[in-house]
């Protein structure tokens, strides 16, 4: 079906956004001095448009979420359809719909092993929450209720609630609210390029997880609740560890009987060429967070996918585990859901991206390992970084403008046509699972011409 393109008055609209919009996680004053914020009015497949009608290659699928691409018509028709039939109805009444019914069976067969259930949230965040509040509620059901502890890592990522920002390692974040909550400690984070450089991958991964058994052994394991991670890292910068981190970070909370819970929001649903990141890196969580390519961001839908031996906790013991949101299974979601991993299985969209386009995606990337300002290019499935650096083949940063180099880039390439991230001084990306290999070049060879342009300003 062919999508009538709508008339939008941007200049009206960017009027309105200075006079009554917020957008997340910006800059107001910048905002402000730009006149407001760029207006994309509509995509397909994997191009977004703006209301100047440029059109800009999306090489962050939205943000890190739209997996299946833009402009799916099912998707939509799932939307309709639920709603005629029962747009919305809740899981506290002791009731349940047939979508989230469904789509939890659906996700814990894609989950596998021992995470049977799944308790559904609206946001990645949220699902973080829960995982938060469920594994201190776990503890407490077990007799152990001095278990509070959350270990986790500089610089992760798992949102923007209280919990999220808590649990994630950004100082930036802390700063704000005054933040992280008590019982959140942090460790060094597994990337190779910025804090183990030259060092033996598999060596690095024993330090960095050595950081995570020392942690625990000075706050007491007994009063550990969980370890949380994500199985590479997205907001912090696309860090990929070495092999060798998860099975040993695995093997050190099976030690000393914590949970493991991976935070799969971004690598969830294909993204590193398997259903789960944990999939990847063959552990077995005890709990996993779940949001984005659920339903390919076409409707806000989280989950927390849970273990059965949790599951048996909560059960057993009984009583309310007094949590949850209005729109825990909403049912439209939901719906939108199933219908997003049903285009996901029918396009082979997991096997696509681990045996065709994360490969090309790699080599793509690697081609502009020759340039001067490239000191790593790396990639795992359809999610990869462009470390930039002052002398090429090291870690060397543009020492007056530490930090600056990823939005100078970034700012060149959406001028360009592309739509990248620039965190401090790396780019990322991370297109729609559909994404075919002449957008894969095309992706590479504007990052290729950006740095291009970028030399004489940052050099
Ligand atoms: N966890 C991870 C790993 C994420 O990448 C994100 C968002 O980028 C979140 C949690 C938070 O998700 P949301 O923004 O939907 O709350």
């Amino acid at each position: 079906m062919t999508v009538p393109i709508r008339n939008h008055d941007i200049a009206e609209l960017r009027r309105l956004d200075l006079a009554h919009h917020l957008p997340a996680q910006a800059d107001h004053r910048l905002i402000a001095s730009l006149g407001g914020s760029r207006i994309i009015t509509r995509a397909e497949g994997s191009t977004i448009f703006d209301g100047e009608g440029n059109a800009i290659l999306d090489g962050m699928a939205g943000l890190w979420c739209v997996n299946v691409g833009y402009g799916r018509e099912e998707l939509a028709k799932a939307a309709y359809d639920q709603m005629l039939e029962l747009p919305y109805y809740n899981t506290f009444f002791r009731t349940a719909t047939p979508p989230p019914v469904k789509l939890a069976a659906r996700i814990a067969s894609k989950m596998g092993g021992h995470l049977s259930h799944v308790f559904f949230n609206s946001s990645g965040s949220e699902a973080v929450d829960t995982v938060f509040r469920l594994a201190r509620h776990y503890w407490k059901l077990k007799g152990q209720p001095q278990r509070r502890i959350f270990i986790s890592r500089w610089n992760a990522y798992h949102g923007s609630t209280v919990a999220g920002v808590s649990l994630g390692g950004m100082k930036a974040m802390h700063a704000q609210g005054d933040l992280p909550v008590p019982g959140v400690e942090h460790v060094m984070q597994p990337y190779l390029f910025g804090e183990g450089f030259g060092e033996d991958p598999d060596a690095f991964a024993a330090r960095a997880a050595q950081a995570i058994e020392d942690r625990i052994l000075e706050v007491g394991p007994e009063n550990v609740a969980a370890f949380i991670g994500e199985p590479v890292q997205g907001a912090g910068g696309v860090i990929i560890p070495p092999e060798g981190y998860w099975p040993r970070v695995e093997a050190i909370c099976r030690k000393y009987g914590i949970l493991l819970v991976c935070d799969e929001v971004i690598c969830g649903f294909g993204r590193l060429g398997q259903w789960f990141g944990h999939h990847h890196y063959g552990v077995k969580p005890d709990m996993i967070s779940m949001a984005k390519g659920l339903s390919s961001g076409y409707l806000p839908i989280s989950a927390t996918g849970v273990a059965d031996h949790i599951v048996a906790e909560l059960r057993e013991k009984g009583g309310d585990f007094v949590h949850g949101y209005t729109y825990s299974g909403h049912p439209t979601a939901a719906a939108v859901a199933l219908a997003n991993l049903d285009i996901i299985e029918r396009e082979g969209l997991v096997e696509r991206t681990r045996e065709d386009t994360g490969p090309y995606l790699a080599r793509a990337l690697a081609t502009l390992n020759d340039h001067p300002l490239v000191g790593e290019t790396r990639s795992l499935g359809l999610i990869g970084a462009v470390e930039i650096v002052r002398e090429p083949g090291t870690n060397k940063r543009f020492l007056d403008k530490e930090g600056e180099a990823g939005p100078v880039v970034r700012d060149l390439c959406i001028r360009n046509g592309l739509m990248v991230r620039g965190i401090r001084d790396t780019i990322v990306c991370c297109p729609p699972l559909i994404i075919t290999h002449a957008e894969i070049d095309r992706l590479v060879s504007i990052i290729r011409r950006s740095l291009d342009e970028a030399e004489p300003i940052l050099r």
